[in-house]
């Protein structure tokens, strides 16, 4: 079974070579006096053609067959494949193995049900473009281990069998066989110890590390998945930020040929806010939002008030087809983030219309048009707030809306950028006074805000910076505080007791007495840099195996219950349910 080519691999220049072939039948048609196999292996599909197709033994789908023969040009090439330009005539046939009839054509295009993919997800991954993915997310991480190799780093493997902490998200739990009643937690990043390992001397980590955490799925969410992790000592933000960027510009390079433009932009959290209502913005397209309540000002409709934010988004030519239903539809969306709902104005033979022109003086409505240069079917949508998060993130989503449905982002385009100086603290809605922290609680508050922690902690910025491609959180990370005094002043500021403290956090705020280095750091997270590279919207295209929206397995069925001997020796009885 010596092969002495890979079939995707064949070109012109091998003509007239004798060659011996493996691999699966991915398409066969025999025209009685002409016989045509597709040929696949990892490497891609060969035709391989026959004039006397009753010498060699009959194929069907997906068996795995052994192949000599004669590569020879082909008369008319095949624009469709790499390997288009040349056929393999065969000399002798044979199969080394039968296969079933698959429950679905393997091929790119298929219509087979995600469902039924994931429960032959061995089958799926033979589809050249499933295969692709995983080849483009082993290569991200090669780049990323060969990048920092040479530049100093040390992969280290941190613990998966962790302390439960309240970091987050929901922890997925494991018994303790020796200690009934005690439990580990899955790490959901390896946060605290890459931390240790700077208080260790290592100063320049990296790890491909598993992740995991027990949320509610979404189409771009795992219970499982790697970040690309690295920590290290003694660098600024800006080191930190370019080290980070010479990274990202040789994996565009490599993987799609896309040369980045250094150094990245930088955007400030609220500005991002402010201008494309997201922390995460794709600035692909406009439509930016701005701030209308000084052209409309003092004709506040009974949701505003004095310290209402008001900002809009002006979106061309859409005013005749936003109808009523569509407007109900935006509203929807825009109370997905506590808005109470949307105003709208158009330009309608040439005048100014929708729900809110009829608060507006004929004056006012002449500055507007003027002012914003309004054109005939020009949309203005806007929203009242006095919290600025939500009339940021919900003009946001309106703005993410009309750019699907307008298609404003062109495929295969590339939008790299950094949001910077995050605040430190989100306000917890509905408790004045109380906050959870914007990244995590080791972020470190930039040092000329040190003071307002006191007295306006919702106003203190934090060296926090996530890197943004495509409008999607590829990546994120922050400075660490290293002092034990900061430290404990964020924890209290986020409301943990020093009882608290003491029991989740005190081995690892212990360690900082010890001569802690400045440091921090940054994760990728690799299946969101697989989905961009790839060019799919779906998570689990760039997962071998991943777990269903109930995170289940639908392959190997996990979760299942398991036998009582087992709980047994683990201490555990299962409630029964109602
Ligand atoms: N551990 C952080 C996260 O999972 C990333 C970092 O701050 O390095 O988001």
């Amino acid at each position: 079974m010596n092969r002495t080519h890979n079939n995707g691999e064949l070109r012109l220049g091998n003509v007239g070579e004798e060659v011996a072939l493996l691999g699966w039948v991915a398409n066969k048609r025999n025209l009685g006096s002409l016989l045509f196999i597709d040929l696949r292996d990892s490497t891609g599909i060969v035709q391989l053609v026959s004039d006397h197709p009753s010498d060699f033994p009959d194929v069907k789908s997906e068996y795995v067959v052994a192949v000599k023969g004669t590569v020879r040009k082909k008369e008319v090439p095949n624009r469709n494949l790499p390997t288009g330009e040349i056929e393999v005539e065969i000399a002798e046939l044979k199969v080394i193995n039968e296969a079933s009839l698959p429950p679905f054509i393997i091929a790119d295009k298929t219509d087979a049900l995600e469902d039924t993919r994931l429960k032959y997800r061995y089958l799926d991954l033979r589809r050249p473009k499933m295969l692709n993915n995983l080849k483009i997310r082993a290569q991200i991480c090669a780049i990323f281990r060969d990048y920092l190799n040479q530049k100093g780093f040390l992969e280290v493997e941190t613990p998966i069998l962790n302390l439960s902490s309240p970091e987050g998200a929901r922890d997925y739990l494991v018994p303790s066989r020796i200690k009934h009643g005690s439990f580990y937690a899955l790490p959901q990043s390896p946060q605290l110890w890459k931390q240790l390992l700077m208080v260790g001397g290592v100063e320049r980590y990296y790890q491909v590390a598993k992740c995991f955490r027990d949320e509610d799925l979404r189409s771009d969410r795992q219970p499982e998945f790697t970040q690309l992790d690295l920590e290290t000592s003694f660098l600024d933000q800006d080191q930190l930020l370019s080290l980070n960027e010479g990274f990202l510009a040789r994996l565009f390079k490599e993987v799609v040929g896309y040369e980045v433009k250094l150094p990245l932009r930088r955007i400030k959290y609220w500005d991002a806010m402010d201008t494309y209502g997201s922390d995460k913005p794709d600035t692909r397209y406009g439509l930016e939002l701005f701030d209308l309540k000084p052209l409309i000002y003092p004709s506040l409709f009974s949701g505003m008030n004095e310290r209402s934010l008001v900002r809009a988004i002006k979106i061309p030519g859409q005013g005749k087809a936003t109808s009523r239903k569509v407007l109900d539809e935006l509203n929807l969306e825009a109370r997905k983030f506590g808005l109470k709902g949307l105003f709208s104005l158009k330009v309608e033979n040439g005048e100014l219309a929708g729900s809110f022109a009829k608060f507006l003086s004929d004056p006012q409505k002449a500055d507007l048009m003027n002012q914003l240069g309004l054109i005939e079917d020009d949309l203005i949508l806007f929203a009242a707030s006095a919290d600025q998060r939500e009339v940021d993130f919900g003009l946001g989503a309106i703005r993410t809306w009309f750019s699907k449905k307008l298609n404003l982002v062109k495929p295969g385009t590339y939008d790299l950028l950094w949001v910077v100086d995050f605040p430190m603290f989100d306000p917890i809605e509905g408790e004045a006074g109380r906050y959870t922290a914007e990244h995590h609680p080791f972020t470190r508050p930039k040092d000329e805000d040190l003071a307002k922690l006191d007295a306006n902690p919702e106003e203190v910025l934090a060296y926090a910076y996530d890197i943004i491609i495509n409008g999607y959180e590829a990546g994120g990370g922050t400075l660490r505080i290293y002092d034990r005094a900061t430290q404990w002043k964020i924890f209290r500021l986020l409301g943990l007791s020093d009882e608290d403290v003491k029991n989740k956090f005190g081995w690892f705020v212990d360690a900082f007495s010890y001569g802690t280095p400045p440091h921090g750091g940054l994760a990728y997270g690799l299946e969101r840099l697989s989905m961009i590279l790839a060019g799919t919207e779906n998570i689990r295209d760039v997962v071998a195996f991943p777990k269903n929206l109930l995170a289940g397995d639908p392959l190997s069925h996990a979760p299942t219950p398991v036998d009582p001997e087992q709980l047994e020796m683990l201490g555990i009885e299962i409630k029964k349910e109602d």
